[in-house]
C-alpha cells in the first residue's frame, strides 16, 4: 500500500471515533497529504469505505499520474467543485459530514449548507494536521532532500557573494541557487540581515550592502517538490570595510553567538520521545536567561515543519505538545541587541526512538 493510502487508513480509523458518516477535506495541502495529488482546486471525500477525489477536467491526467488508485468524481465546466462535492455527498446519502472548520470561509460554509441541505455539517479543527505531526519515511526523506538543496544553495551563495551585494541581492541570489541545486523554490521569504539589522528577527531584505558590516544573518528555506527546510546561519563577511567600533561589535557578537549555540545544544540534548515541548524551550531559555539575555530572546524556540514551514508541534513555553518519534521541528534560539546585532541559529530536528537527529547537521556553524 502506498503512503497516501496508509495515511487515509489512519485518518479513517480516527474518523470512526467521531461518529461521522464522512469527512470532506478541502485544504489543498491536506488533500495533497492524503492523496499525493498536488494540483489544488480539489476536495477529498472520505467515508469509512471509500475515498473520492472531487476535481475538474484540467486535472484528469495529473490525477492518473499522481494518484492512480483513487476513485474520482470529475466535474465539467458548468459546475463548481462545491456543487460536485455536494452532489456526491447527496448521492451517498451522507447525514453527518465533518468539514475542516479551519479551512473554510463563512461564505463557503453558507454555500455548502445550501447545496447539501439534508446533511448536517460538523466543523472540526486539525484532524488531518494531527496525522501530519508524525512524519512517515517518505516525508522525512523529502525533508532531508530539501535540506540538501538548502545546503548547496548556501555554499553557492558564499562562493559567489560580492562586497557590493545588498541584502536583497543576496536573498534573490540564494532563491535562484536553491532552484539551481534542484529545489522547486523557497519555503518562505528569505531573510538576509547585514550587521545590526540582524537585531530584527524578521528583517525584510533592504539595500544595506554586505561590505557595510562584518557579518550577516541568513534565514532560508529550500522547498523540494513539496517539503521545506528552514535554517538560520550567521556568516562572517569577507569584505568588511567597517572600521567604526569593529572590535567592540565583533567581540559582543562572538559572546552572544557562543551563548546561543550552547543554548541550542541544551535544547537538542532535551529532545526525546515523551519530553514536552515546554521542557525543550525551557532548556534553551534557561541557559540564555542565566547568561543574562533572557529578555533579548523574544520569540518561541521552534516550530514543526513539513509540507508547511510552520506547523505543529509548537516549541514554546506555553505549548502543550508532547514530543513523539517522527516529529520534525526547528530549534532556533536567538539573542537580539538593538544597534549591535542579533544572533539566531536554527536547525531542523527529527525526534527518534531514543533521542533526536539534527537533520541539518551537514550545514556547518562556523561563525
Ligand atoms: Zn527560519
Ligand atoms: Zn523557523
Amino acid at each position: 500500500m502506498n503512503y497516501p493510502a496508509r495515511r487515509r487508513q489512519r485518518f479513517m480509523r480516527n474518523l470512526k471515533e467521531e461518529k461521522l458518516d464522512a469527512f470532506l477535506v478541502t485544504s489543498p495541502i491536506n488533500v495533497c497529504y492524503l492523496t499525493g495529488f498536488t494540483g489544488g482546486s480539489s476536495f477529498l471525500l472520505i467515508t469509512p469505505k471509500r475515498s473520492i477525489l472531487v476535481s475538474d477536467q484540467r486535472f484528469t491526467l495529473q490525477i492518473e499520474e499522481e494518484a492512480p488508485d483513487l476513485e474520482t468524481s470529475i466535474r465539467g465546466p458548468a459546475r463548481t467543485t462545491w456543487e460536485e462535492a455536494a452532489g456526491v455527498v447527496g448521492k451517498l446519502g451522507i447525514r453527518a459530514l465533518g468539514i475542516e472548520a479551519g479551512h473554510l470561509s463563512v461564505a463557503q460554509f453558507d454555500k455548502l449548507v445550501e447545496l447539501a441541505e439534508t446533511t448536517s455539517l460538523i466543523g472540526m479543527v486539525g484532524l488531518v494536521e494531527k496525522l501530519r505531526l508524525i512524519k512517515d519515511p517518505p516525508e522525512v526523506a523529502a525533508i532531508r532532500e530539501a535540506i540538501g538543496y538548502g545546503r548547496r544553495a548556501f555554499e553557492m551563495l558564499k562562493a559567489m557573494m560580492t562586497a557590493t551585494d545588498t541584502e536583497k541581492d543576496m536573498a534573490d541570489a540564494i532563491d535562484g541557487y536553491i532552484r539551481r541545486a534542484g529545489g522547486h523554490g523557497t519555503g518562505f521569504e528569505t531573510i538576509v540581515a547585514v550587521g545590526d539589522r540582524s537585531a530584527l528577527p524578521h528583517c525584510p531584505p533592504s539595500s544595506r550592502r554586505l561590505q557595510e558590516a562584518d557579518f550577516f544573518l541568513l534565514d532560508w528555506g529550500a522547498r523540494g517538490s513539496l517539503y521545506t527546510s528552514d535554517m538560520t546561519r550567521m556568516v562572517r563577511s569577507p569584505f568588511s570595510s567597517a572600521k567604526r567600533g569593529r572590535g567592540r561589535v565583533e567581540s559582543r557578537l562572538e559572546k552572544i553567538y557562543t551563548i546561543v549555540l550552547q543554548a541550542q545544544a541544551c535544547a537538542i540534548a532535551a529532545v526525546r520521545p515523551g519530553a514536552t515541548a515546554k521542557e525543550v524551550d525551557a532548556a534553551a531559555r534557561g541557559y540564555i536567561t542565566k547568561a543574562g539575555y533572557g529578555d533579548e530572546f523574544n520569540h518561541g524556540l521552534g516550530h514543526g515543519m513539513g509540507l508547511q514551514v510552520h506547523e505543529a508541534p509548537d516549541i514554546r513555553s506555553t505549548s502543550i505538545d508532547v514530543l513523539q518519534a517522527g516529529m520534525v521541528f526547528t530549534l532556533e534560539p536567538g539573542i537580539y541587541l538593538p544597534g549591535i546585532g542579533g544572533v539566531r541559529i536554527e536547525d531542523d530536528i527529527l525526534v527518534t526512538d531514543d533521542g533526536c537527529e539534527v537533520l541539518s547537521a551537514s550545514v556547518p556553524n562556523d561563525f
